[in-house]
C-alpha cells in the first residue's frame, strides 16, 4: 500500500512556480499579483486567507488584501470586484468563501472577470472546463489531478467513483477526468444515491468529497482500490491541546490495508489547494502579460 502524500507534490509545484516567478519578473518588470478579499472575521476564513498571502510572499508574488466588515453590502463588494477587474496591477482575484448570508455568493463570483477568476468558480470557467477549453479550474480537483500525475496513476480506461457533487470539488473533478486525454469512466454519487456501497465498490479510483468523518468504510471499497480522501473534518479529541483532530471522509485505518494507494488526512490533498491557487495566479499573470497591457 502506497501513502500518497501531498507535501512532495506541493513542494515540487512551489519550486517550479518560484522559478517561473523569477523569470516573469525578469521579463516583465513586475510580480504576479493576487487580490484577496475577506469579508468578516470568521476564524477559519481568516486563517485560510493568511495561508494564501503567506504562499504569495514565499513565491515572490505580490498580494493586495481587502478586509471588509461583516455587514458590507453586496453592492459594495461587487463594486470592489469591479474596481479590481479594471486594475491592471491585479492579475488574480480571490474572494474567500463562505460569504455572510445577506450576500449572494453567485452574484459575487459572476462579478469577477473570467481572466482573473483564479478560483475557477465563475460559470464561464466551469463551462470552459466542461467543454475542454482552456480556462481556470477549481484548485482542489486540479491539485488531485497533479497528485495523480506525480504518482503516475493512470486514469485512462479506469472507473473513477466520486462521492460528492459540489461545485468546487465533485463536479469539476468529474469534468476533468472525463476529458480526452484523461479518459476515465466516471460515476458521481451524492446523498440521494441508492446503495452507495454498490457504486463505491466498483471504483478503481475512489474520490471521497463528502464532509463526513470516516464515512467510507472498508466494506465500501474493493481490494486494490486507489483512494483519494478530500474530506477535512474536525473530531473531538481531548488528548490534543486544541481539543480536536482532523480526519478525512475515509476510515483510513481500516481502508488503507485494502487499498493499493491512499491519501492521508492531514497531509494528503489538503496542501495542494493553495499550491494550485498559486499556479492559477501565475497563469493569470502570464495571460495578462501576453496581452501586453502593461
Ligand atoms: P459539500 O458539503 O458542498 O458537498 C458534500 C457532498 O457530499 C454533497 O454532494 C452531498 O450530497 C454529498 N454527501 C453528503 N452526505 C452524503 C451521504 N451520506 N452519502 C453520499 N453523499 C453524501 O462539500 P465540499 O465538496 O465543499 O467538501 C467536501 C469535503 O472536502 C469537506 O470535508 C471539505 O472540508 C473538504 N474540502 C477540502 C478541501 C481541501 O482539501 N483543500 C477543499 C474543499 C473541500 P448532496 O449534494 O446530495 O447534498
Amino acid at each position: 500500500m502506497r501513502v500518497l502524500k501531498g507535501k512532495p507534490v506541493a513542494e515540487q509545484t512551489y519550486s517550479q512556480l518560484k522559478l517561473q516567478c523569477e523569470q516573469f519578473v525578469g521579463q516583465y518588470g513586475y510580480e504576479p499579483s493576487l487580490a484577496v478579499v475577506l469579508v468578516g472575521d470568521d476564524l477559519a476564513s481568516t486563517s485560510y486567507v493568511q495561508s494564501k498571502t503567506k504562499a504569495c510572499e514565499e513565491l515572490g508574488f505580490s498580494h493586495r488584501d481587502f478586509h471588509l466588515p461583516e455587514h458590507v453590502s453586496e453592492q459594495e463588494l461587487v463594486q470592489l470586484i469591479t474596481n479590481l477587474n479594471e486594475d491592471r496591477r491585479v492579475h488574480g482575484i480571490l474572494v474567500q468563501l463562505p460569504l455572510p448570508p445577506h450576500i449572494d455568493e453567485e452574484a459575487v463570483i459572476e462579478a469577477i472577470a473570467v481572466e482573473k477568476d483564479v478560483d475557477g468558480f465563475h460559470p464561464q470557467s466551469v463551462g470552459n472546463l466542461l467543454i475542454g477549453r482552456p480556462g481556470f479550474v477549481s484548485c482542489t480537483p486540479l491539485g488531485i489531478l497533479k497528485m495523480l500525475d506525480y504518482y503516475q496513476i493512470e486514469t485512462a480506461g479506469r472507473h473513477v467513483v466520486i462521492v460528492g457533487r459540489s461545485n468546487i470539488v465533485g463536479k469539476p473533478m468529474a469534468s476533468l477526468l472525463i476529458q480526452k486525454g484523461r479518459d476515465a469512466t466516471v460515476t458521481i454519487c451524492h446523498s440521494k444515491t441508492s446503495d452507495l456501497a454498490f457504486h463505491t465498490r466498483q471504483a478503481d479510483i475512489l474520490i471521497a468529497a463528502i464532509g463526513r468523518p470516516n464515512f467510507i468504510t472498508e466494506s465500501m471499497v474493493k481490494d486494490g482500490c486507489i483512494v483519494i480522501d478530500v474530506g477535512i473534518n474536525r473530531v473531538e479529541d481531548s488528548s490534543r491541546a486544541r481539543g480536536y483532530r482532523l480526519v478525512g471522509d475515509v476510515d483510513y485505518e481500516r481502508v488503507a490495508p485494502k487499498s493499493q494507494a491512499i491519501t492521508p488526512v492531514p497531509g494528503g490533498v489538503g496542501v495542494m489547494t493553495i499550491a494550485m491557487l498559486m499556479n492559477n495566479t501565475m497563469a493569470a499573470a502570464l495571460l495578462h502579460a501576453e496581452k501586453g497591457v502593461r
